[in-house]
């Protein structure tokens, strides 16, 4: 059995885009989706990773089509059963998941590392029903995965350390950069520090301080350009911790705490303004924005230097 023998179950936004990644650095990857309309649509939708990848010079035409040759699309899981590598990526519902991983331990061999790209749940809960325990662990990619290098890996405490050491060589293998969690917490650690940013962002919409697209400026043209440099707690260092200290002080108790926040998305939501899926969220996403936005990752990855 081939140690680059990867499956990916569910197909949906992160599936194809974990698929596509493992499948550029060489993975023969199984691509498991059970809604027909989705499975037939998957080549078109890698391919329009690809063509993003070639736009920004990272791969060639040639490396395209090879690329899309090592992965297999099925909707039957017992094609996984020669797997060494299964992520699930099937929709947030703990049930669902549950039921799949049930079925997953009866079809591949029982040291084959079973990974979650789970949002939210915590992995002892995912991995409360295995028979395998030690091989099962969260690997939480971030959208889209072609662009963005980390992966959160969490382990449960049941998971073996030898299984956390076999993920983070695998997913350097395929060029991400995994970070391991020495304790699993809700959010994680990349979620919990977005969520910070979006509950004080929402307040400040709210409080009538500045329009989404002033919020979002501020964000790009300062925090977002250093913290791609340095990470919060470097620019604290950096600022001088006396300072911070001095700033936080009086600065902490103004911030926003609650879910108050919240109504902000539950009204926008109520009226059927969901996003970019939708055509309409903070912003109105025409085709123009959708374009713009992937000129801009283009762009980003060709300012990137090359490893
Ligand atoms: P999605 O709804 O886009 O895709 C899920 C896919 O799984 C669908 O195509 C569905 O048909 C398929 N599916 C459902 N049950 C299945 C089964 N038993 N076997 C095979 N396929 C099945 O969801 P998504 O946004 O890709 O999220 C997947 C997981 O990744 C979730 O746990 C989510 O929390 C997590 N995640 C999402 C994001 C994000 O930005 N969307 C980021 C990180 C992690």
């Amino acid at each position: 059995m081939s140690t680059k023998q990867t499956a990916v179950v569910g197909g949906g936004l992160m599936g194809i885009g974990i698929a596509t990644k493992f499948a550029l650095a060489g993975h023969e990857v199984l691509l498991l989706e059970t809604a027909p309309a989705r499975r037939a649509a998957l080549p078109e939708l890698i391919t329009g990773i690809l063509q993003e990848l070639i736009e920004a010079k990272i791969i060639t035409i040639a490396e395209r089509a090879a690329t899309l040759a090592r992965i297999r699309r099925t909707d039957n899981l017992a094609d996984l059963a020669p797997a060494s590598l299964v992520i699930e990526a099937i929709p947030e519902v703990l049930d669902l998941k549950l039921e799949l991983y049930r079925q997953l331990e009866a079809i591949v061999g029982a040291t084959a590392l079973l990974a979650s790209n789970t949002s939210g749940f915590l992995p002892d809960a995912l991995g409360a029903g295995l028979a395998h325990p030690e091989r099962f662990l969260i690997t939480h990619f971030w959208n889209p995965p072609h662009a963005i290098p980390l992966v959160e890996v969490v382990p449960g405490t049941r998971t073996a350390p030898a299984c956390v050491e076999l993920a983070v060589a695998l997913l350097r293998d395929i060029g991400s950069e995994p970070v391991v969690l020495r304790k699993a917490v809700p959010g994680f650690i990349g979620n919990r520090l977005q969520f910070a940013v979006l509950r004080e962002a929402l307040h400040l919409v709210r409080s009538g301080v500045a329009d989404p697209a002033t919020i979002d400026a501020v964000m790009r043209t300062s925090l977002g350009r250093r913290y791609a440099i340095a990470g919060p707690l470097e620019s604290a260092d950096l600022g001088g911790l006396g300072t911070i200290l001095q700033v936080a002080a009086h600065l902490l108790p103004e911030l926003a705490k609650d879910e108050g926040v919240l109504e902000e998305l539950r009204a926008r939501t109520a009226r059927g303004e969901t996003g970019a899926a939708s055509g309409t969220g903070f912003y109105h996403w025409d085709e123009a924005r959708r374009a713009a936005m992937r000129q801009k990752r283009i762009d980003h990855q060709l300012s990137r230097p090359r490893a």
